[in-house]
């Protein structure tokens, strides 16, 4: 796939969009004024994706003997790991050049996200099944979370290895 500017996938939520499980949104204001312009956006909500809608009952993470789960926090009984995890594979298009991902979300964060027991204390915190489906699927992705952006030294490396990614894509396609 031939693009002049990165392909980038981002949580739609970072780009204003009403998709949060309460039809809120976490819009980040440097993502939108600033970056846009720079990449070609990809925006995804997984919890969409695989058709939880909005609004939606919250998700979490949950530890258990099979691995961590994403259940239902007021019903354990809904069970969306084996969904996210496969849209997660699905997202991964080898064309894509970096990702941009909310932190702390079940889905989408990296490395951020609370984990829980089945008594619903946290252990700790893990990577959303989203986004470890997705970094497993294309582990040399640049990925950052709305906290790397606000840190300029971090997302300039990120920014980088973006471009560097787009460059070696581009190389290889020619
Ligand atoms: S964090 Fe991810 S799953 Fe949650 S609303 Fe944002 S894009 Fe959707």
């Amino acid at each position: 796939m031939a693009n002049r500017k990165p392909p980038v996938l981002v949580s739609a939520c970072l780009l204003g969009e009403p998709v949060r499980y309460d039809g809120g949104h976490k819009r980040h204001a440097w993502l939108v004024e600033r970056l846009l312009p720079e990449i070609t956006m990809v925006a995804v909500c997984p919890e969409v994706g695989i058709g939880l809608g909005v609004p939606r009952p919250p998700i979490q993470l949950v530890e258990s003997e099979t691995g961590v789960r994403a259940r239902g926090v007021e019903d354990p009984g809904l069970d969306v790991t084996d969904t996210l995890n496969a849209y997660g594979r699905q997202q991964a298009h080898d064309w894509l050049c970096g990702a941009i991902l909310k932190s702390r979300s079940p889905s989408c964060g990296l490395g951020t996200t609370p984990l829980f027991d089945a008594d619903g204390h946290e252990t700790g915190l893990g990577s959303g099944l989203f986004a470890a489906s997705l970094q497993a699927a294309l582990p040399g992705l640049p990925c950052i979370d709305e906290a790397g952006l606000d840190d300029p030294e971090q997302r300039e490396r990120w920014l980088e290895a973006v471009r560097a990614r787009h460059r070696m894509l581009g190389d290889v396609g020619r």
